[in-house]
């Protein structure tokens, strides 16, 4: 390495390299597995040390999320050189440490597991490490965001935040109604995600998260993850710039301890209209999905150490907005 090389691996570069860098949400293209292998290497080349791979959301039924993650999972194990299936926090530390990939999977929306409490541990024990209370319509747990109106935690609900807690499963209220996350954060003692959520103060959208909700999920110790969709962090623009802005906005009202990063990045982009256009209301018109949607792609988290640096933040905020602080829940939360 001569001294030109050594001066460019210094400043932002470094930070962001030695940082643990945890995106907590994307999609694979699930009926394309023959992609997987070029799509998750992305995470790895762009510098991702901590991916979270979603498995199901809406209304995928059991079976096809196990179909997922078996799919995935087998495919994680045929590819040790760079990946490998994290349960823990400290998992996590000795992948980077390796150079590997650390994966876990998501579900968004408790739908799937119907009545059946029993499934969440077996979720966990597959390797899902936070699921989602509510995915933008009403499901047995409660309301979601784009419901009329939302009647809060349901009886069942409660059962399954208690089971969570119990399991270590982590909750996150993204895609949750007002109401219904609220009362979510009310019945537990240990933090809550927003695995991918934006403050609505920057960007009035109903899948963006007001200020009490921000207040409430930091005051139980808990992360709101800012996503990189472009059309809830502004008009259809994913630029670094109004990404910072978001995590920026969090970080003023909760402080940095407080945030981090849920890109919800969808890697099959041609294939997201098809699926939209199934059903406007998990999707309605007025939200503006059903157009050509802008994303922030992972490669991208580089420019956003550098933008922190830029506006002042300490090296240490940037590095829990990276992904300290999301280790520190998990650290927390997973047993
Ligand atoms: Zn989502």
């Amino acid at each position: 390495m001569d001294a030109l090389d050594r001066a460019s691996r210094t400043g932002p570069a470094d930070l962001h390299a030695n940082a643990l860098v945890w995106d907590n949400h994307g999609c694979l293209p699930m009926e394309a597995p023959d992609r997987w292998l070029d799509d998750l290497d992305r995470y790895r080349r762009a510098g991702v040390d901590v991916a979270g791979v979603n498995i199901g959301d809406s209304h995928v039924p059991l079976e096809e999320l196990i179909h997922n993650v078996a799919r995935l999972r087998a495919h994680v194990k045929q590819h040790p050189d760079r990946y490998v299936l994290v349960g823990t926090a400290a998992a996590i530390l000795e992948a980077k440490a390796a150079g590997k990939l650390a994966i876990f999977f998501d579900v968004e929306g408790a739908f799937s597991i119907g009545d059946n409490l029993s499934l969440i541990e077996l979720y966990y024990e597959l390797g899902v490490r936070w699921m989602a209370m509510v995915y933008n319509i009403a499901n047995n747990v409660g309301s979601g965001c784009h419901d009329a109106v939302d009647g809060g935690l349901t009886p069942f609900g409660r059962r399954v935040v208690e089971e969570m807690d119990r399991v270590g499963m982590l909750k996150c209220c993204t895609h949750t109604g007002y109401r219904t996350a609220m009362d979510v954060m009310n019945n537990t003692d240990k933090p809550v995600v927003f695995s991918h959520s934006n403050p609505r103060a920057l960007r009035d959208h109903p899948r963006n998260i007001p200020d009490e909700l921000v207040d409430a999920c930091a005051r139980i110790g808990g992360v709101v993850c800012i996503n990189g969709i472009g059309i809830f962090l502004g008009a259809n623009d994913a630029s670094v710039k109004t990404f910072v802005d978001h995590i920026d906005h969090v970080v003023q009202r909760v402080g940095a301890a407080h945030v981090g990063v849920g890109l919800d990045y969808v890697f099959d982009q041609e294939g997201l209209g098809g699926i939209i256009a199934q059903s406007a209301a998990l999707w309605p018109p007025e939200g503006g999905y059903q157009q050509d949607i802008a994303f922030m792609a992972p490669e991208r988290l580089p420019e956003v150490t550098e933008e922190l640096l830029r506006r002042g933040y300490a090296e240490d905020d940037v590095r829990g907005v990276l992904g300290g602080n999301l280790w520190r829940v998990a650290r927390q939360v997973w047993v």
